[in-house]
């Protein structure tokens, strides 16, 4: 097999589509999830995400490779354990997202831990649980880790989370490969970095890590970090004598929100292999948004629709603490009606709110879309990732439930807390508990 030509991409299965005047979510009609859960409330297809998983996957047919969806996105125990029944593996950020990988069937030789400011415990319980490599951004890090590996009498694998200043070009909240932020060793400092990981004790050196940034629709980027980053494992291993196993390309796949096509998955893995050619190891690989986000809607219920005499606002009763993107990062998510539009209804320009209290409690600003009633539901689409994982119990609204849909069929997947258990956690200090 030819190493750099891309295979053709899979045709990826779009599970939300209108049937019989519906919107359906695979063969099950929205309303009766939304009677069965209530609203608002969030819906995946399993079916969505396994298409997903099995052409990410694909892609990167005929080279040893390791697909850890990083359970950021959307760290639902289903939405995992159809990744882990797929031979996922898992890209974690804290211990809460270890023990969730764990308890979902990840196996602990797939699971790598990120992010720039693991503690002590974080280290010790990854250790514990014999993860498969600690992709470490920092030298306090890095003796942090060897003190703690050392203490329990383990070696951690370490990976070098590198910095390969190369602009992502996306959004500056969610950039994260250039030399101005504060993610990663600035390459120019890594070479040194990395000669002390091979004099710490406890710590073995494995490999090379990047993750420039999330929502990237060009390769280009990719194609320029790539180059960096197996230029300068390859100078680690011919000129320093280090031995890598691994490489790690993170994540950051585009997906199709408004007017950038989602990135070239076939453009994206050929990058990979190409700058990769003929390096022994194993290219690791983080994907989360992408994943996910096209496998999942936020079902809601229009409230009110109020006319001023500037805007018509269409209130929901789905909110920024449910879905916080639009108010976070002017994120831009499809609204649909769940009953179909008749043919040459004329769309209305609107702006789809929450109930919440904040002026930034925006859904979708200056929306044209079919007019919708009090009543009706929408859907609001490409919210699978970065959806219920940021959600909030602002103004004591609890978490919306979470639904997954397979062949017809559909289970609760997380249950709406009731108001007793929202509330449950709070105590009263002892001087305000009134004795008779
Ligand atoms: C957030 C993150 C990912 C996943 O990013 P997506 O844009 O969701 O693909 C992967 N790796 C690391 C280190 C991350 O921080």
């Amino acid at each position: 097999m030819n190493e750099l030509s891309p295979l053709p991409a899979a045709a990826l299965f779009d599970a939300f589509t209108y049937k019989d005047g519906v919107l359906h979510a695979e063969g099950v009609d929205l309303t009766r999830i939304a009677d069965a859960a209530g609203t608002p409330c969030w819906v995946y297809s399993h079916g969505a995400l396994e298409s997903r998983y099995r052409a990410f996957d694909a892609a990167f047919a005929g080279i040893p490779h390791l697909v850890c969806y990083a359970l950021k996105a959307n760290s639902n125990q289903a939405v995992i354990r159809t990744f882990a029944d797929l031979g996922a593996g898992a890209d974690i950020v804290s211990e809460g997202e270890l023990r969730r990988a764990l308890a979902a069937g990840v196996p602990p030789e797939r699971i790598v831990f990120a992010g720039v400011g693991k503690t002590a415990i974080e280290m010790a319980v990854a250790l514990d649980a014999g993860i498969l490599q600690f992709n470490v951004e920092s030298e306090q890090e890095l003796e942090r880790l060897s003190a703690v590996a050392t203490g329990l009498g383990r070696t951690a694998s370490v990976a070098l989370r590198v910095n390969p200043d190369v602009d992502a070009g996306t959004h500056a909240k969610i950039t994260t490969g250039t030399a101005e932020n504060k993610f990663g060793i600035e390459i120019d400092q890594a070479r040194a970095v990395a000669r002390r990981t091979a004099e710490l004790p406890g710590l073995r050196l494995s490999g090379i890590a990047m993750h420039i940034g999330s929502q990237l629709t060009s390769v280009e980027p990719y194609r320029a970090a790539f180059g960096r980053l197996v230029g300068f494992a390859r100078m680690l291993m011919s000129e320093d004598g280090h031995k890598l196993e691994r490489l790690d390309f993170g994540g950051g796949l585009g997906v199709h929100y408004q007017h950038a096509p989602p990135v070239d998955l076939a453009a994206y893995a050929a990058a990979a292999r190409e700058a990769l050619a003929g390096f022994p190891g194993t290219v690791v690989l983080e994907p989360g948004r992408w994943m996910v986000a096209d496998a999942g809607i936020l079902l809601a219920r229009v409230q009110y629709v109020k006319r001023g005499s500037l805007k018509t606002f269409v209130i929901l009763d789905a909110a920024m603490n449910d879905l916080i993107r639009p108010a976070l990062y002017d994120a831009w998510h499809p609204v649909r009606p769940v009953a179909e539009p008749k043919p040459g209804a004329v769309p209305e320009t609107v702006d789809v709110v929450g109930p919440i209290c904040e002026s930034s409690d925006v859904i979708a600003v200056g929306r044209a879309m079919p007019p919708v009633a009090q009543g009706e539901l929408v859907a609001i689409g490409v919210a699978g990732a970065y959806g219920a994982v940021m959600g909030s119990t602002y103004n004591s609204r609890p978490l919306a439930p979470e639904v997954m849909v397979k062949d017809g069929a559909f289970s609760v997947v997380r249950a709406r807390p009731s108001y007793e258990e929202l509330i449950a956690s709070d105590r009263l200090a002892p001087w305000q508990i009134h004795r008779p």
